[in-house]
């Protein structure tokens, strides 16, 4: 069996998004984009979750699996590969692909992948081909090996469709058909490129320098939203949202989180940590007690300073100017 040196985890972007879709005013210039991106993740997601088990079939024993990696390859320059197997005689990057519709058609001229939904035959998205996107992450992979001294490796990118539903269409103007796979292609097509290349799967000597090093690599983008995007901290909704219905605000009363909206009434105790998850993604690892104040609408110096208290978070300064540190708290969520 291989083995998942980096296992999958729920995106951290996936979180970032869904706390700015959450927090930004219908009205919002960034509004429209941030809620396509976040669809566009969560599909992405679910394709790359529905792919897993591939990746552990027998014919990949001696293999390292890498899911999701992020690497620096020039300064302030990443590559990411959703899906990265390592052997000793070979690396094959899969980009994986979830795409929602009746058909997925690659055409070559130029390199281009136009997906056809589901009710209309008019409608169509158009997106980059997934090959193209590939081949830069092998260049790019290439470049890193070479700075950080690694074996040159032979390196082959292929595109996994994850939605077995939709309709792939080939032109003949596509120049690589062979590297578009349906999930139950990917065995045979590792196990083909293996034989042509004259290597054995099986048991193999570790190539422990650069797997170490991949895993030691791995950047995860921790950049707050209002420095990725044309957002400002003051146009974000504020107050404490529903971690069952995820709208907002909710009150709170004797000791619990009431949801204002009748059709949910969810009470809890914990809302706080799902708000303090939006500020923290969204604008700070710190916070104070007037900034707890203002994000979660909390009129009280004293219950802010309470609720604080009881999340036990690292702090400095005295009472009065304290600022608390929030990563200790999120850390085993988001596996930081
Ligand atoms: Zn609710």
């Amino acid at each position: 069996m291989s083995l998942i040196l980096k296992p999958r985890k729920f995106p951290r972007n996936l979180r970032l998004f869904e706390a700015v879709v959450r927090r930004l005013p219908a009205d919002h210039s960034f509004r429209i984009k941030a809620e396509k991106r976040h669809g566009q993740l969560l599909s992405g997601h679910f394709g790359e979750v529905s792919t897993e088990y591939i990746f552990q079939s027998p014919l990949f024993e001696g293999s390292s699996v890498f899911h999701n990696l992020r690497l620096e390859y020039y300064k302030d320059r990443f590559l990411e590969i959703d899906t990265l197997l390592v052997f000793p005689q070979l690396i094959v990057i899969f980009e994986i692909k979830y795409l929602a519709g009746k058909s997925v058609l690659f055409r070559g001229n130029p390199p281009q992948m136009i997906r056809t939904h589901m009710n209309t035959e008019i409608a169509e998205d158009i997106y980059e081909d997934p090959i193209l996107q590939a081949k830069q992450q092998v260049k790019n992979l290439q470049h890193w090996l070479q700075i950080n001294n690694l074996p040159k490796i032979p390196i082959e990118p292929f595109a996994v469709m994850s939605n077995i539903k939709a309709n792939i269409i080939i032109d003949s103007s596509y120049k690589e058909p062979h590297r578009i796979l349906r999930k139950t292609m990917v065995e045979s097509t590792v196990e083909t490129f293996f034989t042509e290349a004259g290597f054995q799967t099986g048991m193999q000597p570790p190539i422990r320098e650069l797997t170490s090093k991949l895993l030691s690599s791995h950047r995860e983008d921790r950049r707050k939203a209002i420095d990725r995007f044309p957002v400002k901290y003051t146009e974000f909704l504020k107050g404490v949202h529903c971690p069952k219905c995820f709208r907002m605000p909710m009150n709170r009363a004797h000791g619990m989180w009431h949801c204002t909206f009748p059709e949910c009434s969810y009470r809890c105790k914990d809302a706080l940590y799902h708000t303090l998850l939006d500020y923290y993604l969204l604008a700070s690892d710190t916070i104070t007690n007037q900034s707890l104040r203002n994000f979660c609408r909390i009129d009280s110096p004293y219950t802010a300073y309470r609720q604080i208290k009881n999340l036990k978070l690292p702090m400095k300064g005295n009472r009065k100017s304290s600022v608390y540190c929030l990563k200790a708290l999120f850390e085993p969520l988001l596996g930081e």
